[in-house]
């Protein structure tokens, strides 16, 4: 009966209607319903197909030509559906109503198609069968996109009084509501009319049919309509999630099938209640939410399907809402699979019995014959699916055991190659004696003819991999029924009557060595065999594991041969493609690769990891999902489609090679802004090479001899001597050409004549990584002969950066060790060896004086007169060239060929808040696979007085998830970064921090930087009045250029997310500057009152504190102010401190960490023109030639500090009062809740290094999304930032402080229960993003102090604070030199160990030990911390214990930094 209203409907709608059966003599019930039917519509089509030919293929035909806007039908089952998925995509954007019928009991063919785009309805009854078909065919009429309708089989309309419509109302239904025909109907009139309304509102315009956007809101917002629709007129109601059940349930069954209506009066019994889904997709899962009560703490997602999937896509569904089911407290979601059953009590019990326990049965198969208790291997939930689609057909040619144990690991391509070669030759052999025996008509049997008839079929079909119908069965009874001897020949071979589908199945282990891993020999056999390659290997893993950097893209490989089927799936990111990729892999004619996605790190890992593994890898593109059919290109289709929107850059090559990159990048706005970030190479190599045969030619003119430099250069000093050493070759006549190391290969060297190197020294003893490649290559070349090179070799290096003895070693390692090897080979020495050494008088210049001359005389040239040589481009050049802070960074955004901008402006970026930077963590792999870095910027935002709206709040976490790589970090300055954003990004992130007015002027670069200030939370007046004297600084100090405006705020953007942005900063009266006009047109020229042309020799920071407290470290800065406070409450003024800094360069004793000397007193109106004066005596005195010596605390202390002071009251034109006494006592945050005198309240959460972002265990960044939108909802409330990287959520009326206070415990931001040091630790960025970086620091810090944490637990110490700071290079930017314990980046894993401190950043540590590692780190404080706990005095810190007992020296002051350090340091 189902099908009998189908047609009925079908019939009613009329237009093309298809339908599928078996074979052309058989009908099939479609076939017979529609016959039926349709013979009352004179006006309707029907085309009968064949199941096994393809039939969506000719469908697809049929619709796509179709150009009047036809609605069509195809009526067929869930198994032709399924066998034609390749199909699918082709039906995209066609107004189609597909209604196919299940299998009984069968419904993981519906889940198999929740990726597919479509709209997916179910109905279970012929009632149902016919409303849904009426939906059906609104929702596709009304949005012009495919629907499909699943339906159980059922033999009889069980409804009594259903309410099925005539088909003139039907035909009303769709035409009138939705076109407004003019048709008769037995409805009445009005209500008619009523419905043409109710509808018009949102799809009676015709702006669904022809706008290409609709969402699945959309689609939802229409289900509804059409339901609302159907209810009016037939009375019989449905919704998308329908929920049978007790009103307070604890467990809820959601059922995709149609067995919630059988178990639901059992389930009762347990209180639980049931979700039969009615409409799978789009899957709404708000509505899904709104449809489960309340009390619902358990979800038990059920599939009915007959056969045991590994994988349950029901599960993803919930699971990818899984923060939502959080919020709703829903505590635990089982997945489990319902089989046929007779017994509901007992299938209810089992179900719930497993979700109830301690440990629940995920995957529990429930049938009425067995109970599966355990999941079976992940990876072999692609076998499932393989399994799922060819069913019997299936042959794993590497199956060594019948429980797959070894599939994949230890089984070779080798093996199951050869299995398939073997088979293939058997089948022939078949081939040949059917022919054979049909040819001398050897059969005996009365059967004889139809078993020739069969034979023929099977032999003209045999490469038909699609044919759906197997003979094989057939023919073989008949065989065996005949007793001739052709026949006992053939059942020889009776296994190969079967079509199978052949399989290969591998793990990525194939990648490592294509060449002799049989992959490569499979692959260019142009044999007609499939192979599926298992990658399991999670993204994070990959990007740590260095040993990874050979394994090969096989799929890259296998593109590149173009006769090979190839596909990138994962099952938890689109199940729908993985199954396309499976059937086109499997009909491809010559060799097929599926590369499959499963990263787990453990078999216990659950669905929920492992989709959110899946999730992150195939979003940042590392695995791109998509199917390259070659093909598709004679049908002039689109070989390559992109099933997910990111793309690896290699792929977007291989591409680009094919000629197909414009096309996708039109269609995919989103791959172009990929491809711009990772576009790199191609270009890059042309200009090289162009500007190479440029100075080639130039050269001609040239008499004397060949020289080429080889750098290898981390820092860029070794790159800039060697360009220098080309031009004074060049001017002495030599033709020169400079490079970097590994830009030659070892064929080169055997054709070069004057080879010099130039290499620093970098980690311990290695090459820097532009040289890498090349020294590995020379290491290990095993026959290299190089008698006729000349060469010449200077290496850079530091005698002292490895104190120890046993280290001493590493000093200028390379370049020795390049030497030893070459001589080795027989190179000629064309100049001794030649040794910078940074410790010499004039640092590696020195050693550099005496070698070139040495290599002048050689190549004979010492004589020649060398021209002047330009001076090198030095920042001040920079700055004052750059039209106040232009430069080219236009230029240099709009260049889509590289993700990076040029050098210089690299420098001007960073006035603008903006500084590039590359991913460290793939820097190797991309150099490996001959790649520019993954270049990305990170933009810091100035926020004077370190506070924040809730809106300001919601945009910065937007535009990190949009923008950036999904976190904020909170920085040392107390003010937000955004870290990975790439070049084309950038404007838009800009933009979107000024529409709500933050910006980042001056947030880097040689200026004023943010201004911060103590996050206060005891009291609301002072902290007032202090952020206001943060924002006058600030406005006061900032610079005055328009460049900034004109970059990144000018005009209208296509990414202004509202037309109202511009608006926003347009009207802004403070913040960065807009260009005046004048009123005759022009427009002014820039001034920098306060700065000049070439700003600040280096940066300049301002700080405010107020006693006691001192969380922003007031003397580590150019300028501390410490508020004075009155009785009442009032500022009335500042001490003011001078001089403070912390960046210093490792084993240069010029450099040192400063804190800051007292002048006096200010009033506090009076502060801003202090700051201003001290700023320009700076200015104007600082050092613009070494800008490792151009910081304030440089010029204070060469000039002293009383001329400096005396200085700045000069230009003030008054004297600084005496300093008012005050008291500091402690640099750290106080974490928890905290009234002020107001009575607002402050709570301050603990951020782990400032880095806010979602972990699975710690989604504090939700946490803060939620607190700021219910911050908004009661209108009250703020964020402040600490300078200590932690977050205070401030403002709180006693009204809202339950919901904070719950909001803050649901996102686990409650938690303040951390040991002492760790609440009094702090660490900067450093890798993998600074580019400064040598060691670890953010990411190693926590792992570090968890390893000290028991030791202090057991020496009573977890609550004592202990302040604890560590960066990864010696800039400081985490402020390391005043904590009591600092650890100081030195090389990867490497660190030197400061100890001493002020407990309240009065004190500047001392080093301690150097370049030490974990062990030496944890051996050294653990008995360190063990005798303070024992031996200290009352109230006694750690810092001042470690003097007192004689363990460090005090560093009175910053120039002492470096006097009195243990000898054995
Ligand atoms: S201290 Fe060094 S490594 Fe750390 S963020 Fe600053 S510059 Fe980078």
């Amino acid at each position: 009966m189902n099908l009998y209203y189908i047609a009925h409907v079908a019939n009613a709608v009329g237009g093309l209607v298809f339908t599928t059966k078996p074979a052309k003599s058989v009908d099939s019930d479609f076939s017979k319903n529609f016959n039926e039917v349709t013979a009352t519509n004179e006006g309707i089509k029907v085309v009968n197909l064949i199941d096994s030919n393809d039939p969506l293929a000719i469908v697809k035909d049929e619709v796509t030509k179709d150009s009047d806007d036809n609605i069509f039908t195809l009526a067929t089952t869930a198994e032709v559906l399924f066998n034609n998925l390749p199909y699918l995509n082709g039906l995209q954007n066609s107004k189609i109503v597909i209604h196919a019928q299940l299998p009984k009991d069968e419904f993981s063919y519906v889940s198999s198609l929740k990726d597919s785009g479509f709209t997916i309805l179910l109905s279970n009854n012929a009632l149902e069968a016919h409303d849904m078909s009426i939906v059906a065919y609104l929702l596709a009429t009304a949005i012009s996109r495919p629907v499909l309708h699943f339906f159980s089989p059922s033999d009889a309309c069980t409804e009594k009084n259903a309410s099925f419509l005539d088909q003139y109302t039907i035909r009303a239904i769709i035409h009138q509501v939705i076109h407004y025909f003019d048709t008769t109907t037995c409805l009445e009139e009005t209500k008619i009319k009523q419905l043409i309304e109710n509808f018009k509102v949102d799809v009676g315009t015709d702006a669904y049919n022809t706008n290409n956007k609709i969402t699945a809101g959309d689609v939802d917002e229409l289900i509804e309509k059409s339901f609302k629709t159907i209810a009016a007129i037939t009375g019989n109601s449905y919704k998308s999630f329908e929920y049978i059940g007790p009103a307070y349930p604890e467990d809820v069954l959601v059922i995709l099938g149609n067995a919630g209506w059988k178990l639901s009066k059992d389930a009762q019994n347990f209180n639980a209640g049931i979700l039969n889904i009615r409409v799978y997709r789009p899957f709404n899962f708000e509505n899904f939410l709104k449809n489960l009560p309340n009390s619902v703490k358990r979800l038990l997602t059920i599939e009915q399907s007959l056969q045991i999937n590994q994988f349950q896509n029901l599960l993803l569904d919930i699971l990818n809402n899984f923060e939502k089911l959080q919020e709703r407290n829903i505590k635990q979601v089982v997945a489990s699979q319902l089989g046929s059953f007779t017994n509901s009590a007992e299938v209810v019990s089992k179900l719930i019995e497993n979700s109830r326990s301690s440990k629940p049965v995920q995957n529990l198969f429930v049938d009425i014959t067995k109970v599966i208790s355990s999941a079976h291997k992940l990876e072999l939930a692609y076998f499932k699916i393989l399994e799922q689609v060819f069913g019997s057909k299936l042959n794993i040619l590497n199956k060594l055991d019948s429980n797959l144990k070894n599939i994949g690991t230890e089984t070779n391509p080798e093996f199951g190659f050869g299995k398939f070669l073997f088979e293939k030759e058997q089948r022939e052999k078949l081939i040949k004696l059917i022919q054979t025996s049909i040819t001398e008509n050897e059969f005996q049997s009365p059967r004889a003819a139809e078993l020739v008839e069969l034979l023929s079929e099977w032999v003209v079909s045999s490469n038909d991999k699609t044919e759906t119908v197997d003979k094989a069965d057939q023919i073989i009874a008949l065989l065996k029924e005949d007793e001739s001897n052709a026949a006992s020949q053939l059942l020889k071979y009776e296994h190969y009557f079967h079509k199978n589908s052949s399989w290969l199945v591998g793990s990525d282990s194939w990648s490592y060595d294509l060449g002799s891993s049989g992959v490569h020999h499979l692959i260019s056999s142009g044999e007609n065999v499939n192979m599926i390659v298992f990658d399991n290997e999670p993204y994070e893993v990959v990007k740590k594991n260095k040993s990874l950097y050979r394994k090969k893209d096989i799929g890259l490989y296998a593109m590149n041969f173009g006769n090979v089927y190839v596909a990138s799936v994962a099952v938890y990111s689109s199940y729908t493609q993985v199954l396309q990729a499976v059937v086109e892999a499997s009909n491809f004619d010559g060799p097929s690769i599926i590369l499959a996605y499963l990263p787990y790190e453990s078999e216990n890992d659950d669905s929920l990891k492992i989709l959110q593994e899946t999730k992150k890898s195939v979003d940042a593109g590392y695995w791109p999902l998509y199917r390259y059919n070659p093909t598709y290109e004679d049908n002039n289709e689109e070989v390559f489609k992109l099933d997910s929107s990111n793309i690896k850059k290699e792929l977007q090559d291989f591409l680009d090679k094919e000629n197909k990159l414009t096309l996708l990048t039109k269609k995919d706005p989103l791959l172009s802004r990929n491809l711009t970030y990772s576009l790199t190479s191609d270009i890059k190599t042309k200009q090289k090479q162009k500007a190479k045969e440029a100075y080639d030619s130039l050269l001609e003119g040239l008499t004397g001899p060949p020289l080429t430099i080889a750098f290898a250069s981390d820092g860029g000093n070794a790159e800039s001597l060697a360009k220098r050493l080309g031009k004074r070759g060049a001017a002495r006549g030599l033709k020169t050409f400079v490079l970097a190391m590994d830009d030659l290969t070892l064929e080169d060297l055997a054709i070069e004549t004057n080879l010099v190197f130039i290499t620093s020294t970098a980690g311990q003893g290695e090459f820097p990584q532009n040289g890498r490649n090349l020294w590995d290559a020379i290491k290990n070349a095993p026959d290299l002969d190089l008698p006729n090179l000349k060469v010449a070799i200077f290496g850079l290096g530091d005698s002292a950066y490895w104190p120890r003895k046993e280290d001493k070693h590493y000093y200028n390692k390379p370049c020795k060790d390049l030497s030893k090897r070459l001589s080795l080979l027989g190179v000629q020495e064309l100049a001794p060896l030649g040794l910078g050494d940074d410790q010499d008088a004039d640092g590696y210049q020195t050693g550099y004086a005496e070698w070139e001359p040495k290599l002048w005389e050689a190549l004979g040239v010492s004589g020649a007169v060398s021209v002047d040589e330009p001076p090198p481009i030095t920042n001040e050049d920079i700055k004052i060239a750059s039209d106040y802070l232009r430069g080219t960074i236009v230029e240099g955004l709009n260049d889509q060929s590289t993700g990076a901008i040029a050098a210089n402006d690299q420098q001007l970026t960073k006035f603008h808040g903006i500084y590039m930077q590359d991913d460290r963590d793939i820097r190797d792999e991309r150099k490996s696979e001959g790649l520019e870095p993954a270049y990305a910027f990170m933009a810091r935002l100035r926020l004077p007085g370190g506070a924040a709206t809730p809106q300001q709040w919601l945009k910065i976490d937007e535009l990190a998830d949009t923008r950036g790589n999904g976190t904020m970090k909170i920085t040392t300055r107390a003010t937000f970064q955004l870290h990975g954003v790439v070049k084309h990004d950038l404007k838009a992130a800009i933009r979107g921090m000024n529409s709500v007015l933050l910006d980042t002027l001056g947030a880097c670069g040689d200026v004023n930087r943010n201004v911060m200030v103590s996050a206060l939370p005891s009291n609301a007046k002072v902290h007032k009045q202090i952020a206001h004297t943060s924002y006058v600084v600030s406005e006061h100090l900032l610079p005055q250029t328009t460049a900034y405006h004109e970059i990144w705020l000018e005009g209208v953007d296509d990414n202004d997310v509202s037309p109202n942005d511009p608006k926003v900063w347009e009207s802004r009266k403070d913040g960065p500057r807009k260009k005046k006009v004048l009123v005759s047109g022009n427009a002014l020229v820039d001034q920098e009152p306060l700065y000049g042309p070439t700003y600040l020799p280096r940066k300049f920071k301002v700080v405010i504190t107020v006693p006691p407290y001192n969380d922003v470290d007031v003397y580590a800065h150019d300028v501390g102010l410490i508020a004075i406070v009155d009785k009442d409450n009032i500022v009335t003024g500042y001490n003011v401190t001078v001089g403070g800094g912390m960046g210093t360069t490792h084993n240069n004793k010029k450099t040192y960490p400063r804190t800051g000397s007292l002048f006096g007193f200010i009033p506090y109106d009076k502060v801003h023109i202090a700051c201003e004066k001290i700023m320009l005596v700076q200015r104007d005195f600082g050092d613009r030639k070494n800008r490792k010596h151009a910081r304030l605390k440089y010029t204070i202390d060469d000039m002293g500090v009383d001329v400096y002071k005396q200085k700045v009251e000069e230009l003030m034109g008054f004297k600084f009062e005496r300093p008012v006494p005050f008291e500091i006592d402690s640099n750290i945050d106080y974490f928890g809740w905290i009234k002020d005198e107001s009575g607002l309240n402050h709570y301050t959460c603990f951020i782990e290094n400032g880095r806010v972002e979602d972990t699975p265990e710690l989604p504090h960044k939700t946490g803060l999304r939620e607190i700021a939108h219910y911050l908004i909802k009661v209108g009250q409330g703020e964020f402040r930032l600490t300078g200590n990287q932690h977050m205070l959520i401030s403002n709180i009326a006693d009204t809202d402080l339950a919901g904070v206070k719950s909001l803050l415990s649901k996102y686990k931001l409650d938690n303040t229960n951390y040991s002492g040091l760790r609440l009094s630790s702090a660490a900067c960025v450093a890798l993998p993003t600074c580019g400064l970086a040598m060691a670890e620091s953010e990411r190693y810090l926590p792992v570090l102090i968890s390893k000290l944490e028991e030791s202090l637990e057991e020496y009573g110490l977890k609550h004592d604070s202990i302040v604890m700071r560590m960066t990864g290079c010696p800039n400081g930017c985490s402020r390391p030199w005043l904590a009591e314990v600092a650890l100081i980046g030195k090389a990867p894993g490497a660190y030197n160990l400061m100890l001493g401190g002020g407990y309240y950043g009065q004190r500047l540590n001392k080093l301690y030990r150097s370049s030490i590692k974990e062990d030496e780190i944890l051996d050294i404080l653990k008995p360190l911390f063990k005798k303070w706990s024992l031996e200290r005095q009352d109230g006694e810190h750690f810092g001042d214990f470690l003097i007192r007992t004689g363990v460090i020296k005090p560093t009175t002051e910053g120039k002492y930094f470096h006097d009195d350090v243990p000898e054995e340091a």
